[in-house]
């Protein structure tokens, strides 16, 4: 009978608590969350994470909360909850007599993961400094913080390669410039099919003046890397080439024609695209915003709102010379591809799912 007794989930409250492969881990059978006998889950996680050599309670997750309404399914004493990390609001079950642990299912990810969610916010909460005041005071370009991507950002510097090396053919004399704009920039008067496909693709490269290039080339700089990061270089090439495409049909589809002829250049249909898909998947970083001299760390959903609000503006008062269809359509497609994409994203990046997690405790 004492077999049975052992056998009783914390959490459920039934005898569905099963061995699992590691005689250490018990597996529930109703509620799939694990226990961990004596140590095993320190043990587990100082095999991990090799800056780890011996995993305690109280020095990695601080001192112990209150105590919790489950039992240890040995000692059957009431279990104490712990605190995951500072600024992670999970809290996990330990037993204060024999070291086991009760993890909830959604809260094994987090601890396995737990010092690399701790090393993320401790990047993400850092404050602005000076530095980060002079640079956006200087350039009126704003500061991201976000997590390090584990990936080098080959197409995005390739990408932004691209943009410069264009500029800079155009630069060498006029009537280059002129031939770089007349034939790969998109125009809607283009006969040729393939020569206007050609432009569908070409135009996201080519850029009228120094800030209009250094402009979107600093925000493909600034966000590429960590979307890149999250959808592999393939897809991320694939689906920046493809944005660019769509927002240009979508000014096409908006134009006036009567007026003459649609000349289109410049990657920001593109990049507002990036935009859209920065905003449903890393919720947790932030751009800072200057107002004259007051920088502030804004979340992307308020930094976006703001920046969709002035192209609205611009696209009803007719200010002209800006693409703002482009702008917004390439906007609200990368939301929805964003959306779509949402779930395939953090099953394959778990540390980015788990930083979108409600329990993730962000500081602006
Ligand atoms: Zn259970
Ligand atoms: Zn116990």
């Amino acid at each position: 009978m004492p077999r049975q007794r052992h056998q009783r989930c914390p959490a459920c409250n039934t005898n569905s608590l099963a061995p699992s492969s590691n005689p250490a881990i018990f597996d529930c059978r109703e509620c799939h969350g694990l226990w961990f006998e004596d140590g095993s889950l320190n043990h587990a996680i100082a095999q991990q994470h090799e800056c780890i050599d011996q995993y305690e309670h109280e020095v990695h997750l601080g001192p112990a909360l209150r105590t919790s309404d489950r039992h240890c399914r040995r000692c059957h004493v009431p279990m104490v909850h712990y605190q995951l990390l500072a600024h992670y609001s999970t809290e996990i079950d330990c037993c204060p007599t024999c070291d086991g642990v009760w993890l909830d299912k959604h809260e094994v990810d987090q601890v396995m993961h737990s010092p690399k969610i701790k090393q993320a916010l401790t990047d993400l909460n850092q404050s602005v400094t000076w530095k980060s005041w002079l640079f956006q005071f200087l350039t009126a370009m704003p500061v991201e913080y976000n997590v390090k991507p584990h990936r080098t950002p080959w197409v995005t510097r390739a990408l932004v390669a691209l943009c410069v090396l264009m500029f800079g053919l155009g630069a060498l004399s006029p009537e280059a410039h002129e031939w770089i704009f007349v034939n790969l920039g998109l125009n809607s008067d283009t006969r040729s099919p393939s020569h206007f496909v050609l432009q569908l693709l070409s135009y996201q490269f080519v850029h009228g003046g120094l800030m209009h290039l250094a402009g979107n080339i600093y925000f493909l700089w600034i966000i590429g890397d960590n979307l890149e990061d999250a959808l592999g270089h393939g897809a991320f090439l694939a689906l920046y080439l493809f944005a660019g495409v769509m927002a240009a049909l979508a000014e096409l589809l908006l134009f006036d024609t009567s007026q003459g002829p649609l000349l289109l250049i410049g990657a920001s249909g593109s990049i507002a695209t990036l935009f859209g898909l920065y905003l449903m998947w890393f919720r947790h970083a932030s751009l800072t915003f200057m107002i004259v001299v007051y920088q502030k760390k804004l979340a992307p959903h308020w930094y976006f709102l703001i920046w969709s609000l002035i192209n609205l503006f611009g696209m009803f008062t007719s200010q002209g010379g800006v693409a703002w269809a482009a702008h917004l359509g390439g906007f609200a497609l990368g939301l929805m591809l964003g959306y779509l994409l949402k779930d395939y994203v953090f099953r394959k990046n778990p540390l980015i799912a788990m930083l979108n997690r409600s329990e993730a405790v962000l500081q602006r």
